[in-house]
């Protein structure tokens, strides 16, 4: 079967599946076709960069995108139920909520530059393998479809990941972002066991001399090039993330990353624009309009030209923050870190309680109406 056709078939399953689903909701022809159709044009509007469908493949699912379930699954199921009632409501119990970044430790053995975690480094480690579990339970409670583990480096609480991995509910798929730390084969295929779908892993350049030195460790690149050969050798979904430096920021740079990434096997590149907060707090290190522009351009080039369709697709919610406002403060993200405070999103910081106080809807509740302090709440969509 030629690449095309496959492609084609698994657009038109999704599809499918979509439409089922949709029809299993409402029991209602007219009121499926007017939600599956608002979930399309909402799509739309949001994939300026994601013209051409690109599928990756990993442990019997197909992923669209990082950020959304792959199919089939129970978590695919789920996240598609959600996007309808967004559209048309048939569930008002639902809360939207689809993402929690969870720091399980602050505890690291690098020191990387643009660390975010940087005050709390290695200080006392706040929360117990208990207090995990309840703060996990209290998010699946009010709905989620994918916990994004970090820290720190959270592979530092190996044995607790697998713990609490293992409890999650079969609608909620697992990921860990790691600098690569710990991935070794028998760890990665416990974690598997445990039920993890993927790992997101920090590699900050293609070249490994100028990833060492922005991760401080000459460990570094060694252990995020190992990590990803264990992660894909044992099916599990690999995305890479790059935070760029303006002097990073160049047309050759970011191609020689992207055939790095594609030589590892990644499904997925997100890039993260670097940020005055942690380690880089008061200094001039933000991106300016030149440094977003060779972004969306390369963002736009590789996720809609057919000459890379079998490169990974390129994920830079920069230019959804800027366009559309931010999707985190409670809207479809949060992120609690590591003594158990809700925040808006890693970088913006300001605690809005403690999870552990079993007040979340409250809580979420305050976080939604202040909106992200950096790109606003979500307009025009
Ligand atoms: S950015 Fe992450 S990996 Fe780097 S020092 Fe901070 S916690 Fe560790």
């Amino acid at each position: 079967m030629s690449k095309q056709l496959k492609r084609f078939l698994i657009l038109l399953w999704s599809i499918s599946i979509i439409c089922l689903i949709a029809l299993r909701c409402y029991r209602n022809l007219f009121k499926a076709f007017k939600s599956v159709r608002g979930i399309f044009i909402f799509r739309k509007k949001m994939n300026r960069f994601n013209k051409l469908p690109k599928y990756y493949h990993a442990n019997n699912r197909y992923y669209m995108t990082m950020n959304i379930p792959g199919f089939p699954s129970k978590a695919f199921t789920q996240f598609i139920r959600d996007e309808l009632n967004q559209i048309i409501s048939f569930d008002p119990n639902n809360h939207h909520l689809q993402m929690a970044v969870f720091s399980v430790t602050n505890r690291c053995p690098l020191r990387c530059l643009h660390c975010y975690e940087w005050e709390r480094l290695n200080g006392t480690e706040y929360l117990s393998l208990e207090q995990l579990i309840q703060i996990q339970q209290n998010l699946e409670t009010y709905g989620l479809r994918q916990i994004q583990y970090t820290g720190g480096e959270p592979m530092m609480r190996i044995n607790d990941l697998n713990k609490l991995i293992s409890l999650t509910l079969p609608t909620t798929d697992t990921w860990i972002f790691s600098s690569g730390f710990n991935f070794t084969p028998e760890n990665t295929l416990s974690l598997k066991k445990a039920g993890l779908t993927g790992v997101i892993l920090s590699l900050d350049h293609w070249n490994e001399q100028d990833h060492n030195q922005f991760r401080q460790s000459d460990q570094a690149f060694k252990w995020a090039t190992s990590a990803a050969e264990n992660i894909v050798n044992a099916d599990l979904a690999l995305s890479l993330s790059l935070c760029p430096s303006r002097e990073f920021l160049t047309h050759e740079n970011l191609d020689h990353y992207l055939r790095f990434a594609q030589q590892l096997k990644a499904g997925f590149i997100q890039i993260v624009e670097p940020r005055a907060v942690g380690r880089f707090k008061n200094q001039d290190i933000e991106l300016k309009a030149e440094h977003i522009r060779i972004i969306e351009d390369f963002t736009l080039d590789v996720n809609n030209n057919r000459k890379y369709r079998d490169y990974p697709t390129i994920l830079f919610p920069g230019y959804h923050q800027r366009e559309f406002g931010c999707f985190g403060a409670g809207r479809r993200f949060l992120y609690i870190d590591s003594k158990g405070d809700l925040n808006a999103c890693p970088f913006c910081q300001e605690s809005f309680g403690n999870v552990l106080e079993n007040n979340l809807h409250s809580q979420i509740g305050r976080l939604k109406s202040r909106g992200c302090p950096k790109f606003g709440k979500v307009n025009s969509l």
